[in-house]
């Protein structure tokens, strides 16, 4: 049998060498981080060194990095109406959201949904800038979230020009990262993003590890857990150390130089894919995206029946909106996107990651040219 191949990089990476073995190590210690004695201090070393090399990627301050389990929580931690900045209480009166945000976003965390208000963005899926600046004008203290790169498309977001805007107006700016950190240049000043959230599994490290990483000066009052003074008491709970210096050592390993080589893999795999089939549609095409991802859709064709199609041929694709449930749903994203209502439920995304091979990429263009025959002679009602 032919070795599967994995195109589905943007879900989860697979874990890097250097973060298995951080972990191994990590996990070969006994220790609490929180205890004085010298068990306890050689695995608050490991932990602080895993902060350093995250701060590192984002050119953030070690002490701003909180550890979180992942992204999500990230997210939760930081979409809350209880802020001190500066040592002063100033509470968020309304959070925007794009209309393309990670559900872990869009759900609003822990504000009531009556202050939630969602921003538009335009047909290349970028945030209208102008919407927002208006939008927000009508909060005294707002705080918006707006993600770095979207997971389902890759389109890049204006996030400077937007932490402009949103500072202006009294603003605090939230940044989900996730699927930008590690692939981009993600430079937590350079962005302007006030509050950022990332997560270890997209970088190559184990899942169920992230961080948010703050401006120096924001204190999140209500911590969403609860407890012990861990992490700055901005999240309560014994560290998971092993998960942790995966992450660290994930972040680490990251080369920002693959990028070039990926967006020649990813322009190789869309020019394939308009060859095979050229009523296909790349979404976001036109606009800024991540070097590793396409999102492309061919009238008539469901997701799920081509991810299907994809599995059986040893190739792992996902739609663009899978959901935690295993099921394909109409995607937010490309509906936002006012996108035709018959691509709307055929996105298929293929996203590459630092193993992906110029031989995986023409392995897979050579499945889609069998495949996309039968899925379009299936539509037409023709027996395959
Ligand atoms: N935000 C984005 C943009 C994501 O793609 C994901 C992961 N699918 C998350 C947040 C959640 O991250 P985690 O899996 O670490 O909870």
């Amino acid at each position: 049998m032919t070795e599967r191949l994995y195109f589905d990089w943007n879900a989860t990476a697979p874990l890097r060498a250097e973060a298995r073995s951080a972990m191994s190590a990590a996990l070969a210690l006994t220790g609490n981080a929180s205890s004085v004695h010298a068990e306890g201090r050689a695995v608050h070393r490991l932990m602080e060194e895993a902060r350093e090399q995250v701060a590192c990627l984002v050119g953030a301050d070690t002490k701003n990095v909180l550890f979180t389990s992942g992204a999500t929580e990230a997210n939760m931690l930081a979409l809350t109406p209880a802020l001190e900045i500066a040592g002063r209480k100033e509470p968020r009166d309304r959070l925007f959201v794009s209309a393309i945000e990670h559900p872990s976003v869009r759900s609003g965390g822990r504000f009531a949904a009556e202050f939630v208000k969602e921003l538009p963005v335009n047909s290349d899926g970028i945030v209208d800038v102008g919407a927002l600046t208006d939008a927000i004008k009508r909060a005294a203290r707002p705080m918006v979230s707006v993600m770095l790169a979207n997971n389902e498309t890759g389109i890049i977001q204006p996030i400077s020009e937007i932490a402009e805007a949103v500072h202006a107006a009294s603003g605090v700016l939230h940044v989900d990262a996730v699927q930008g950190a590690g692939r981009i240049v993600c430079d937590i000043a350079e962005l302007g993003g006030d509050l950022v959230s990332i997560s270890s599994h997209k970088l190559g490290g184990p899942q169920g590890a992230g961080a948010l990483i703050r401006r120096a000066d924001i204190h999140i009052a209500e911590p969403l857990i609860r407890g012990g003074g861990q992490e700055r008491g901005q999240r309560a709970g014994t560290e998971n150390v092993a998960a942790i210096a995966g992450f660290g050592a994930a972040a680490a390993a990251v080369k920002l130089a693959d990028a070039t080589r990926m967006s020649a893999l990813r322009d190789r795999l869309e020019k394939g894919l308009k060859q095979a089939t050229p009523q296909a549609v790349i979404f976001g095409a036109n606009a800024p995206r991540l070097p590793n991802t396409t999102l492309f859709a061919v009238p008539g064709v469901k997701a799920e029946t081509a991810i299907i199609a994809f599995d059986l041929n040893g190739i792992a694709v996902s739609s663009g909106s899978a959901c935690s449930s295993g099921k394909v749903q109409t995607s937010h994203v490309l509906a936002a996107m006012g996108a035709d209502p018959v691509l709307v439920r055929g996105g298929v995304r293929v996203s590459l990651g630092w193993t992906t091979t110029e031989a995986d990429v023409d392995r897979f263009l050579e499945a889609w040219n069998v495949l996309a025959r039968a899925l379009l002679k299936e539509r037409n009602g023709i027996a395959a």
